[in-house]
């Protein structure tokens, strides 16, 4: 492929993860208050004006109207603009590293995204996005399998998905004994199943460590601040194993790589 071709299609990965994370803006609000995803349309929360397509143009329109309504001027979370951006970069970096395949990874980020923001608001992970990654791992998987011959890519899914599920079923039967209350919740199980499923039992290990040492700095952070301004800070651990998760598919191999390069 030419580069100049290369190039084009890298950004326009960028804006279509921009104009699909903005989409996902609506659903990661709405979804959670069980409103329509489709009407009524965008309206200021503040002064109900509905906003016209030029104003929600994804990243552009915030920055023009620098982040407030054009008919109040009440400021508008910057969170808009933050997950707009990070959806655009999630896939161009798709693009970049898995060229032609980046669609098979917008999926999963475009649900992660949403996981990601609704467990962090409301502490929950909606099946959609649990379950939902599980069947679409598999999927795909199979998919994989069935064009190219062979068993090796829709086994190494299933025992990643069993992988996921076993052991953080059993982390979370374990912990609820020893801490006589629910140590982690049945939607951060789920979610590990989903990441075997997608990338296999490595990734799961990989995430458990990843997520789990995050976690505990999170921890400690959030129980230094909740001192300082007396707020309860602490991230649920959902967003903790996306982020692990996304590390891993991003850099997984080369860290992995790394490490068992010291043994030589
Ligand atoms: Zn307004």
């Amino acid at each position: 492929m030419s580069s100049s071709l290369n190039n084009l299609i890298a950004l326009w990965s960028f804006c279509f993860g921009a104009v699909i994370a903005s989409f996902l803006n609506v659903v990661i609000w709405r979804l959670p208050r069980g409103e329509s995803i489709v009407r009524p349309p965008s309206h200021c929360p503040k002064c109900n004006e509905p906003i016209r397509w030029y104003q929600n143009l994804p990243i552009l329109s915030y920055l023009a109207l620098r982040g407030r309504c054009a008919h109040c001027r009440a400021p508008i979370s910057p969170r808009y603009l933050i997950i707009e951006v990070a959806g655009g970069l999630l896939f161009w970096a798709a693009y970049i590293e898995f060229g032609l395949l980046a669609p098979l990874y917008w999926v999963w980020f475009a649900l992660a995204i949403v996981g990601f923001m609704i467990d962090f608001d409301h502490k929950l992970l909606p099946d959609f996005v649990t379950i939902g990654g599980i069947f679409y791992g598999l999927l795909v998987a199979l998919g994989f399998s069935l064009k190219y011959g062979g068993y090796g890519t829709i086994l190494y899914s299933v025992v990643g998905a069993a992988l996921g599920l076993g052991l953080f079923g059993l982390i979370r039967f374990l912990g609820s004994r020893a801490f006589k209350r629910e140590a982690m919740g049945m939607g951060d199980v789920l979610l590990m199943g989903a990441v075997g499923a997608i990338s296999g039992p490595v990734a799961v290990l990989f995430v458990l460590m990843f997520s789990s040492l995050a976690g505990s700095f999170g921890g400690l952070a959030a129980m230094a601040a909740m001192r300082k301004w007396g707020r309860n800070f602490e991230i649920p651990y959902g967003p903790y194993i996306l982020v692990a998760h996304l590390i891993y598919i991003f850099f997984g191999g080369a860290m992995i790589g790394w490490y068992l390069g010291l043994f030589k």
